[in-house]
């Protein structure tokens, strides 16, 4: 789907209210996971590739990251939901080992470099899904599932607060 045509269909969905409760969310989050001195954001202009519910990409020598969602997200269960934004967040933790592997894989010879990088990418992930297994149940469910009442959010806090 285009991006244009995304934005179109997703605006029905991701109404301004639900996206601020849905960036609250991911503040709400990163603060469970430790995640405070990171800028992450929510990139609605962009969605993530057609077969993610949601993806996250990071600058981590910044401690920056956006998160893009993508129409599966919308019609996920609430607990996949939390499982999947905590998931994303947690790649926040393991990117800089994810860059530096990248580093020495980019020093190996062809062949053993494709098969590190494989390793590294699917074992990232799959640790990465453990450990969002594991902390998902400590964090509650976005309320962001049609027809609930969405809160109010709390106040933005700014950089030193
Ligand atoms: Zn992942």
């Amino acid at each position: 789907m285009s991006g244009s045509a995304w934005v179109a269909s997703s605006d029905r969905w991701w109404t301004r209210p639900r996206r601020v409760a849905f960036e609250a969310y991911v503040s709400l989050v990163a603060d469970a996971l430790t995640l405070r001195d990171w800028d992450i954001r929510v990139d609605w202009d962009s969605p993530c590739s057609s077969d993610a519910i949601a993806e996250i990409l990071s600058w981590p020598h910044q401690r920056r990251a956006t998160v893009h969602v993508g129409q599966q997200f919308a019609g996920a269960e609430p607990r996949d939901q939390r499982q999947t934004v905590v998931h994303e967040l947690i790649h926040c933790h393991l990117f800089a080992l994810h860059a530096m592997s990248d580093e020495v894989v980019a020093l190996l010879a062809k062949p053993a470099a494709r098969l590190a990088s494989k390793v590294m990418t699917v074992e990232v992930e799959r640790v990465t899904d453990a450990l969002a297994d594991a902390f998902s149940p400590t964090v509650p469910v976005p309320e962001i599932a049609p027809g609930t009442v969405i809160p109010k959010p709390a106040p933005r806090r700014t950089a030193g607060a």
